[in-house]
């Protein structure tokens, strides 16, 4: 933190706050704010009364296409994409925001928000470093995560074919996520 101003400082201690406070790891706040390791690992003792868990980050691509994660993943990138297109958030703030919106989404709708902040985080850099992009859905026009270098001619989304396996509850609990997802997004 040398040469830092105290504003610049405290900024980044609220941001590392509010990260920590929803679930992020370690490694999303060592790359997303100037604190040293030392100081983050305080942090995040003091607001959750533990220490983070030790390692690297488990999660590849292949997570965010499997059915119920590529939802959950899906209507997150919907409003990330719906944020930085029609305000002026960028980065990190802009994920916050969303994630927070998807929490939102989740908590209203009755359902297990699945995406961990973290894995929310992962999946914009697997966006941006070309290993994952969203694809449209031919029958409900709505943008789904797909792996990058796969070729989709007619792709259909996990909510207009569910898997068989997703059972009875499957296709409502879908559905109801995309219809709230449209009314956050618009
Ligand atoms: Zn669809």
């Amino acid at each position: 933190m040398r040469n830092k101003s105290v504003i610049t400082e405290a900024e980044e201690i609220g941001l590392a706050t509010e990260l920590v406070k929803l679930g992020a790891r370690l490694q999303l706040l060592e790359t997303e704010t100037q604190l040293s390791r030392e100081r983050l690992l305080k942090l995040y003792k003091e607001i959750r009364g533990e220490s983070p868990p030790k390692g690297m980050l488990p999660f590849s691509a292949d997570w965010f296409v499997t059915w119920q994660p590529n939802i959950h993943a899906s209507l997150f990138i919907d409003i990330l994409d719906y944020l930085t297109e029609n305000t002026k958030l960028k980065g990190i703030r802009a994920i916050i925001k969303a994630y927070k919106l998807y929490l939102e989404n989740a908590r209203v709708s009755d359902l297990e928000p699945i995406l961990s902040v973290t894995r929310a985080w992962t999946l914009v850099r697997f966006i941006d470093g070309g290993l994952l992009r969203t694809t449209a859905c031919t029958r409900c026009g709505g943008d789904f995560v797909v792996h990058a270098h796969d070729l989709y001619d007619h792709y259909v989304c996990g909510l207009c074919r569910p898997p068989s396996r997703a059972g009875k509850g499957g296709r409502p609990e879908a559905a109801r996520v995309a219809t709230e997802a449209l009314a956050i997004v618009g």
